[in-house]
């Protein structure tokens, strides 16, 4: 389990194989890791559908699966969490507000780590850059070869973000770009899904997922 210094003392983790397969439907894994995060059962989590809706956790309703991909909550003891294996969890915390964000590069190109803290910033009542946040472990540049369209979407809202040979992406580094850019202070934490040790990763062919979760 995986935290950064910069978003504590907000309460959250970064999830690996060590923690098992957090993938939709493992509600008793879930359970576990509200339990060691110290928060209600069960965390909040959505439908991900790589887009860029932002929704509360207030907003949820335990027998629905609503589509989004990016989720905030004010409620103290509430936990927001997305799963991933290779797609960027980035968490947000602010005075009063945490999000839990799912960024793959559609999500990337559609803004929602931006969206994402200004929908926070607003329920709390606070500014932009009063958030902290945190970019976890994700497939980086080193493994993420991709086509022009990537290249394009991801290059038009990040391009400050590290390319390599021109077909290769980082994701985290855009997420990082994008966050530094609205003045929320961001600390990159873990190492590269695919071919680091510890982690889920979907293009290695793991159907297993991991998260990132934060507690208000
Ligand atoms: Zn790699």
């Amino acid at each position: 389990m995986l935290r950064s210094a910069l978003l504590s003392p907000a309460v959250h983790a970064f999830t690996g194989l060590a923690e098992g397969d957090l993938r939709r439907g493992n509600t008793e894994g879930l359970a576990s890791l509200a339990a060691v995060l110290g928060g209600r059962s069960p965390i909040a989590t959505v439908s991900q559908v790589h887009g860029n809706r932002v929704l509360a956790a207030e907003d949820l309703r335990e027998d629905t699966a609503l589509e989004a991909d990016a989720l905030f909550t004010t409620t103290p003891g509430t936990i927001v969490a997305v799963r991933v294996a290779d797609c960027v969890p980035v968490l947000l915390a602010g005075p009063g507000v945490v999000a839990a964000v799912h960024a793959g590069w559609r999500g990337t190109a559609a803004d929602i780590v931006r969206l994402s803290a200004a929908a926070a910033a607003t329920a709390a009542g606070c500014r932009v850059h009063e958030l902290r946040a945190a970019v976890g472990p994700s497939i980086r540049g080193c493994c993420y070869e991709v086509g022009d369209e990537v290249i394009q979407g991801v290059g038009a809202v990040a391009p400050g973000a590290s390319w390599r040979d021109g077909r290769h992406v980082d994701l985290a580094e855009a997420n990082r770009a994008i966050l530094a850019e609205i003045g929320v202070a961001v600390e990159v934490v873990g190492g590269c899904t695919r071919c680091g040790e510890g982690w889920f990763s979907h293009r290695r062919g793991d159907l297993g997922r991991q998260v990132g979760a934060i507690r208000a």
